[in-house]
């Protein structure tokens, strides 16, 4: 795999940084190192001394003194090691990517911490997308995604899809429509596997695998964008993208917000080694890295409570948002039904509902939605171009109660009869 094919002038500029080498190796260094290398500042002059986080569980993370020096200080751009490792083990015992068609040095999976999921797309597409290019993903999608890309200049094609994701079927005309050597051919296709943002929609196990034959016999990337990995309601949860990369042509984003906390902004990259090694060139010259404090305190809470603890944890959040979901789906057959259409997520956070009656909801909702005291996203707002009319909105059943999400569902049944009699 060559890959120097795929990467923009900007990240090909990008040369590593020596200064965050040698952090690098500091961090691996016995304590008997004498470093005078570092720009570092010295933890004896910052104001704080040691932290104690209380867990839900009645159990204590404790920060003492020498793991509060380190928090307070400049870490590695690929993560602190401990927390590196075992991510790394987490990813391997649940996507193990299979790349038997690259060398074992290119094929061997890395994995790089970042501020959030939001930080590693932001880095990859930095990485991946040059003005001028045609980008591929399934519009309606996350306005996170949009708002990064966008600005890239690059022209965002939208694949055809529906409640199972992407259709391979649409994904193939697309594709077959461009020369093979025309140099303008998408060479990225950017997707939400699960739960996606805003539909709901999650991708089949035979459309993912029919989506990757055609990224090999077209040489995509793919950018699996995957949040809502851990907020799957089935076990066993799907196959990643990853977990049948033969070619080394994944590049995975997980998140730790949806599960542990949205403001510990913590999120990983994972994939072949060359490009994740080029992800970090880019974190060397922005962030430099993810707070270390937050790494390590994650690292610590993780390390208590092992693999079997973590996803004991995470079958709680799911068993959360599933009762929630179908609680959603109670109130949504309660009062929507002859006035919309929804399809039950599979995962995730989102219901995304097709007002019958409705060209736009963006007038909807922005004029007249909040005298009725609801609240909803404009479906507009995940469109490529978000001016297009959009009959859909997209309502998130994480926050609110079972009351509450009722009553919201009550108050839009009437303000979509409202508008239908005016
Ligand atoms: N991708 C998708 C599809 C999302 O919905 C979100 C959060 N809303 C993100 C990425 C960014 O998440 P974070 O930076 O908090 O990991």
């Amino acid at each position: 795999m060559n890959y120097a094919r795929f990467l923009t002038a900007v990240s090909t500029a990008r040369k590593p940084s020596a200064i965050r080498l040698l952090t690098e190796l500091q961090q691996r260094s016995p304590p008997s190192l004498i470093s005078l290398a570092g720009g570092a500042p010295n933890p004896d002059t910052f104001p704080f001394l040691s932290a104690q986080v209380r867990l839900k569980s009645g159990a204590e993370l404790e920060m003492n003194e020498s793991l509060m020096r380190r928090a307070l200080q400049y870490s590695g751009s690929y993560g602190i090691p401990e927390l590196l490792s075992w991510m790394k083990d987490l990813q391997k015992s649940l996507h193990n990517p299979p790349t038997i068609n690259l060398t074992p040095e290119e094929g061997r999976m890395e994995m790089c911490v970042t501020t959030g999921s939001q930080e590693g797309l932001g880095k990859i597409f930095e990485m991946l997308v040059s003005p001028g290019d045609n980008v591929l993903l399934d519009a309606p999608t996350y306005s996170g995604t949009l708002a990064a890309l966008q600005p890239l200049g690059c022209n965002l094609i939208s694949v055809p899809s529906d409640q199972d994701g992407i259709k391979p079927s649409g994904l193939s005309q697309a594709l077959e429509s461009w020369h093979p050597s025309n140099p303008q051919k998408p060479r990225v296709l950017y997707t939400i596997p699960n739960g996606g943002n805003p539909t709901g929609a999650s991708i089949s196990h035979e459309r993912k695998i029919e989506v990757y034959e055609l990224a090999r016999k077209h040489d995509l990337l793919i950018i699996e964008d995957d949040p809502y990995y851990f907020l799957q309601f089935q076990k066993p949860w799907a196959p990643s993208f990853l977990s049948m990369d033969v070619d080394g042509r994944v590049l995975r984003t997980d998140s730790f917000s949806k599960i542990l906390s949205s403001g510990i902004r913590l999120g990983f990259v994972t994939g072949p080694k060359p490009l994740v090694d080029r992800v970090v060139l880019h974190i060397q010259a922005s962030t430099m890295h993810t707070s270390s404090f937050t790494q390590l305190m994650v690292s610590q809470l993780l390390q208590g409570w092992g693999q079997g603890g973590f996803l004991k944890h995470i079958d709680s959040v799911i068993e959360f948002y599933s009762s929630q979901r179908n609680a959603m789906l109670a109130s949504a057959d309660k009062w929507l039904k002859d006035i919309a259409e929804w399809h039950p997520p599979k995962a995730g956070m989102f219901l995304w509902i097709k007002l019958k009656g409705v060209k736009d909801t963006n007038k909807l909702i922005m004029e007249k939605a909040l005298e009725k005291e609801v609240l909803l996203v404009p479906g507009g707002v995940f469109n490529i171009n978000s001016s297009d009319p959009c009959p859909y909105v997209r309502a998130a059943f994480s926050l609110s109660t079972p009351e509450q999400i009722d009553e919201a569902f009550r108050r839009l049944a009437e303000l979509i009869r409202d508008a239908e009699l005016t």
